[in-house]
């Protein structure tokens, strides 16, 4: 069975400009392919369906591809450590050049007549997994002291005055966006 990731586009190579319209939903990495990420690291289940709707454009010299990939992640909450899933909704913009112009490293190759969009997808997608999930944006955390879930109880335990924590916990806290992504 030929993969939905692969799209023929002799058709679209041909008459330029041309457009085509791709949409389907496979399993993320069916074929095992890519590495997974660390234990602690937001990450795609290698079966986890991934919705793949993208327009195809020609233009001399090679392919447009802009839409939007969506898939499920799944990772731990930066707070508490408790199991966190979502869901990313990427737009995607790229292209497609035949392997023949070395100048375009940015965009994907032309295999021939056909695209494979797999590594396309990967890349969109991991750009955009949080880096920093959380269970809730209220999430209060693990006692610093104790280690108690501060979601479920609480403890007498006195906050940590020691300045360099206090700096490192802003950082963390504060200062890491909670939408950025990063491989
Ligand atoms: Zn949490
Ligand atoms: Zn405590």
């Amino acid at each position: 069975m030929i993969s939905p990731y692969v799209v023929p586009v002799a058709r679209l190579l041909r008459d330029v400009p041309s457009v085509t319209e791709v949409s389907f939903e496979a399993p993320f990495d069916e074929a095992g392919e890519f590495e997974p990420r660390g234990p602690a690291e937001t990450d795609v289940w290698p079966d986890a369906t991934v919705s793949v709707r993208l327009r195809l454009e020609s233009y001399p010299g090679g392919l447009r591809a802009r839409g939007r990939v969506g898939v499920p992640w799944h990772g731990v909450c930066r707070r508490c450590s408790v199991a966190v899933t979502g869901a990313s909704d990427v737009a995607v913009a790229e292209r497609f050049v035949t392997p023949a112009d070395p100048v375009d490293e940015e965009a994907y190759p032309i295999d021939g007549d056909v695209i494979d969009l797999r590594q396309l997808v990967h890349d969109a997608v991991l750009l955009d997994l949080p880096l920093a999930p959380l269970c809730r944006s209220d999430c209060r955390g693990l006692c610093p002291v104790c280690g108690i879930d501060r979601n479920e109880a609480t403890c007498e335990c006195q906050p940590v005055s020691d300045p360099r924590w206090a700096t490192l916990d802003e950082l963390r806290f504060t200062d890491l966006p909670d939408d950025v992504g990063g491989v």
